[in-house]
C-alpha cells in the first residue's frame, strides 16, 4: 500500500511533466532591468497584481534610480508614487529602509544571500528567493506564494499551511533543478485554471491525478471546504 511520502513522490512526477508540456515557458511577470528593480518590484508585488506593479515601477524607475535615490527620498513623496498599490505607506518605508541598508552596509549592491537579503526590511524568504533565483541565478528554494500555497494543497503535495512548512514539504519532492520553474508553472496554472474561487476541473490537464478535482470529490482540499 501506497504511504502519503509515496504518492507525493509519484504526484509530483505527473505534475511536472503535465505542467511543463502545458505551459512550455513559464516566466517571471514582474518587469525590470537590473537587481534592484526586480527587488522593488518583488517588495511592492505582496498581496498585489504583478500588472499593477508593473503599471507603477514603469515611472517609478524612471524617477528613483539607484539605491541612493531611494534612500535619501522623502517617504512620502515615495508613497505618493506608489499610492495605487496595496500598503503602499508601509512598503515605502520598507523599500527607503531596505535600500539605506544597501547603501549604507552593502556598497549599494543588492546582497546575494538568504541571511542578507532578509535582514533587509519589508523582504521575506519569499521574496528573497525571488531575487536569489531571477537577479542572482541562485537557487536556494522554493518560492510559495498564493497560488503555490493553494495548488500544492489541491495536489496532495503538502498538508502544511503555513508557507515555509510547504516550502519545505516541496523541497523535499520537486527535483533542485525544477525548484525555480516549479513556481511558475503553479501561478500559470493558478491564473488559467485552478483560480482560487472556481477552478476549472473540467478543463485540467491534472482533473484525474488531483484529489480535489470537483469531478470526483466533494472537498477543496486547499482549505478543506466543501466545494
Ligand atoms: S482538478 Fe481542479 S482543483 Fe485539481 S488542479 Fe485541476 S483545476 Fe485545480
Amino acid at each position: 500500500m501506497d504511504t502519503p511520502s509515496d504518492f507525493r513522490e509519484t504526484q509530483i512526477v505527473d505534475v511536472l511533466d503535465r505542467l511543463y508540456e502545458q505551459y512550455p515557458d513559464p516566466e517571471i511577470s514582474l518587469r525590470f532591468s537590473n537587481r534592484l528593480e526586480l527587488l522593488i518590484a518583488v517588495i511592492l508585488s505582496a498581496q498585489c497584481t504583478d500588472e499593477r506593479v508593473n503599471k507603477v515601477t514603469r515611472e517609478l524607475f524612471e524617477t528613483y534610480d539607484g539605491p541612493e535615490a531611494y534612500a535619501e527620498a522623502d517617504e512620502e513623496e515615495l508613497a505618493a508614487a506608489i499610492d495605487s498599490i496595496t500598503y503602499y505607506n508601509s512598503k515605502a518605508g520598507y523599500i527607503k529602509s531596505a535600500c539605506r541598508d544597501i547603501v549604507e552596509k552593502h556598497d549599494g549592491e543588492v546582497p546575494d544571500t538568504m541571511s542578507e537579503l532578509t535582514d533587509l526590511a519589508g523582504v521575506g524568504r519569499k521574496t528573497a528567493n525571488v531575487v536569489l533565483q531571477h537577479g542572482h541565478e541562485v537557487v536556494e528554494g522554493i518560492v510559495v506564494d498564493t497560488h503555490v500555497q493553494r495548488i500544492s494543497r489541491r495536489l496532495g503535495l503538502t498538508e502544511e499551511t503555513s508557507p515555509s512548512k510547504i516550502e519545505t514539504d516541496l523541497m523535499g519532492i520537486v527535483p533542485e533543478a525544477d525548484w525555480k520553474e516549479f513556481t511558475h508553472l503553479l501561478i500559470s496554472h493558478g491564473r488559467e485554471t485552478c483560480t482560487a474561487r472556481n477552478p476549472d476541473c473540467s478543463e485540467c490537464v491534472l482533473e484525474d491525478i488531483c484529489p480535489s478535482s470537483k469531478l470526483d470529490s466533494e472537498v477543496d482540499l486547499s482549505d478543506g471546504s466543501e466545494w
